[in-house]
């Protein structure tokens, strides 16, 4: 028997049962498929605009270069991250972490005043379900009631070609997203020759792209909301994110209750009738399957289907649009403005703080990082002409775009550094290693570890100073 759809449940639901379930579970534990209607309006047209310059974004990401680097690059195999041209490594993570906790501090002060915009307009799964896949089925399957009759009705020629070159499609779809990701992770060029090479040459990069395909497919085939609602982490901390003076999407309930049917000819504000005509049309297009007009619930995304769908009803019953609308409870209940609170005060501070200290780091951040350590386990060493000789290891980083020789010089004392082989030729964005002895007469040496500095320099220009320290005999 085919499992009722959420209208049904919810036509048949007491008004208070959200309280107890979540919208897409029954009260037997069972899951209710969704068949959200297709939602129109200004909000879905903007949504849409921004969704399609993100997946615009996403898919030329790769193809992009800046002074020959990708736009973006997570070259997690071989630790090399490319941000908009510019090269990061292992020795950046710092940079990494700080990033990391920014953009963290901004999606939730983001939340605090905005309440879920990030999950509504830009965040990759409601992009791809709502922008990608949901119009997929609207186009093979028809909108929501279409959907539903399909569903409900024997196989038969018309529904097994429906759903075949449904699920085909959502299966291209999300390997085509698959191999767009492995672009991010290997870079163009290794991607077109993975294809080239074939599955027999590369089992493992086969193998991979089969299993996140499988669970991409997966997702937005079958999943869906319960990402939302029941996995995502962001979308569970909502509860402590959001207050009274947080901007969500919200019903106006002082304008639209009390609720009920219009009628011709009906005076409303006789019979003590708000705005709120029951339509149940913001229900019908909510693709986490709420009513909004319970009030703010974990399970909305914040989507603005609902807004666009009372919109319509509004203009054609002839009230003022709005009556679902962005706005915080404060402004419904109290007709108070949105006011910047404490907490927005306090998370507003610590996201300054944390981005002037990336853009200190990031401007202070080298072309060229050196790390230079005295041979492990390696004591001073005397040579025949009574010299005193440490030797050093040499690691640098090259992160421009350009070769670079390198030399090195013994700055501030009196010696020699004698390079191990030739000087270092440092390939662009690759690391080089090398090793060198410091040769100083005893005389300069007053105590058995004593200060150095060494130079840096790339064709007559200085580009560093490295200090170490230089182990000698007890005087
Ligand atoms: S309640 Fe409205 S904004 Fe929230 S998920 Fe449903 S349709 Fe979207
Ligand atoms: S769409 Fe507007 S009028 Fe219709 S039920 Fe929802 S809030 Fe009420």
């Amino acid at each position: 028997m085919q499992e009722p759809t959420i209208t049904e449940i919810y036509d048949e639901q007491e008004e208070e049962s959200y309280r107890d379930h979540i919208s897409t579970v029954d009260e037997s534990g069972k899951r209710v498929w969704l068949y959200p209607k297709k939602p129109k309006g200004r909000f879905t047209n903007y949504r849409q605009l921004v969704s399609y310059l993100l997946l615009g974004i996403l898919f030329a990401g790769p193809f992009i270069k800046i002074g020959g680097q990708p736009l973006l690059k997570f070259d997690i195999i071989d630790r090399e991250f490319v941000i908009f041209g510019q090269v990061f490594w292992p020795q950046d993570f710092h940079l990494a972490v700080i990033g990391m906790i920014t953009t963290i501090v901004f999606i939730i002060l983001f939340a605090v005043v905005y309440g879920r915009i990030f999950c509504g307009w830009i965040c990759p799964q409601t992009i791809f379900m709502e922008h990608v896949f949901r119009q997929v089925e609207f186009l093979i399957e028809g909108d929501y009631m279409k959907q539903k009759k399909l569903d409900k009705q024997e196989w038969n020629t018309e529904k097994v070609v429906k759903k075949t070159s449904k699920h085909v499609i959502f299966v291209l779809i999300s390997a085509f997203i698959m191999h767009t990701f492995v672009a991010y992770i290997v870079g163009v060029d290794d991607l077109w020759s993975m294809i080239g090479n074939g599955p027999a040459e590369e089992p493992l990069a086969f193998v991979a792209i089969v299993v996140f395909t499988g669970l991409f497919y997966g997702v937005f085939s079958k999943m869906r909301e319960q990402v939302c609602t029941t996995i995502c982490p962001y979308g569970r901390l909502q509860g402590v994110l959001l207050d009274k003076q947080s901007i969500v999407v919200a019903y106006d309930h002082v304008r639209g209750e009390s609720r009920g049917k219009i009628r011709k000819g009906e005076d409303r504000v006789e019979k003590g009738l708000g705005d709120c005509i029951d339509c149940h049309q913001c229900v019908y297009v909510c693709p986490t399957g709420i009513d909004i007009r319970n009030g703010t619930q974990l399970e909305c995304v914040n989507c603005t289907a609902c807004i666009d769908a009372c919109d319509s009803i509004m203009d054609k019953i002839g009230k003022p649009r709005g009556l679902v609308r962005y706005a915080s409870e404060d402004n419904i209940a109290e007709n108070k403005p949105s006011r910047f609170t404490a907490r927005m005060k306090a998370y507003t501070t610590v996201l300054f703080i944390l981005i002037g200290v990336l853009v200190t780091l990031l401007y202070l951040r080298s072309d060229v990082e050196t790390t230079i350590l005295r041979t492990p386990g390696m004591m001073y060493q005397e040579r025949e002409d009574g010299t005193i000789t440490n030797l050093y290891q040499l690691k640098m980083v090259n992160k421009t775009a350009e070769d670079m020789p390198i030399e090195l010089k013994l700055e501030g004392i009196d010696g020699k550094l004698e390079m191990v082989g030739d000087n270092l030729m440092l390939k662009k964005q690759d690391l080089g290693e090398g090793a060198f002895f410091i040769v100083l007469d005893p005389s300069s040496l007053t105590k058995m570890s004593t200060d150095i500095k060494i130079g840096v320099y790339s064709k007559g220009e200085q580009i560093e100073t490295v200090k170490t320290r230089f182990l000698g005999p007890a005087i």
